[in-house]
């Protein structure tokens, strides 16, 4: 599949019924989402690959990794109205994922790892400070290689929290247009400058 058509895939997903302010439910949009995936198809980690999306939301990034090959795709998110949604995205996708309502703080929740590949667009801690850190601890536990979205200049936070941990193998900056969601949005839209971060666990 070409970059072009997964974006024209994604483009038609169903999006957040009634966005949680709380939660950052922000969907990714089709470029950003396209973008993360093919620097993980190109490195080797979606096509036959195990992959995991935490925080999955509406499942754009899981539909995605399944749309490229992946060989079973899991999602997990705290919202089971999001969960709904991404169910009948996959379906709409005509691809196979499992999609599972749960925490990413809960430590006993089994989710059918250890995976090749965790991809994941967190919250970034907007709403509540350090919200994205359980999914890096998450991540890193779960699978091998990581591709998650942070905001622009998160790196210096990243590499200390991820030291001993994990390296940071690439980056790519990307812009992520958010539409007036909430109330405390005041522009129609607005850019924010991402970063696509690609960390590689340290084995013990
Ligand atoms: N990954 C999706 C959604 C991004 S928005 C996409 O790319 O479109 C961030 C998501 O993280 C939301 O769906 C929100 O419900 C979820 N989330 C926030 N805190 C969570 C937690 N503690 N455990 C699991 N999911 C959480």
């Amino acid at each position: 599949m070409k970059l072009k058509n997964l974006e024209m895939a994604l483009e038609k997903l169903d999006t957040f019924e009634r966005p949680r302010a709380d939660l950052e439910q922000y969907q990714t949009p089709a470029p950003v989402a396209a973008r993360l995936l093919f620097h993980a198809l190109m490195q080797g980690d979606i096509e036959d690959r195990s992959v995991l999306d935490l925080g999955c939301g509406t499942g754009v990034l899981a539909c995605g990794a399944a749309l490229l090959g992946a060989a079973r795709v899991t999602g997990l998110d705290l919202d089971a109205g999001a969960i709904q949604v991404a169910e009948a995205n996959a379906a709409r996708c005509g691809v196979t994922a499992t999609f599972i309502t749960g925490d990413v703080n809960d430590q006993t929740l089994p989710l059918d790892g250890p995976f090749d590949t965790v991809i994941m667009n967190p919250p970034f801690g907007a709403q509540q400070k350090y919200a994205d850190r359980p999914f890096i601890d998450r991540a890193l536990r779960e699978g091998t290689v990581i591709y998650g979205i942070f905001n622009k200049g998160s790196l210096p936070f990243i590499q200390s929290y991820c030291e001993g941990r994990a390296t940071i193998e690439s980056v790519v900056a990307a812009a992520f247009p958010i539409k007036k969601t909430f109330a405390f949005h005041k522009e129609r839209i607005r850019e924010i400058p991402v970063e696509i971060v690609l960390l590689r666990r340290i084995e013990a």
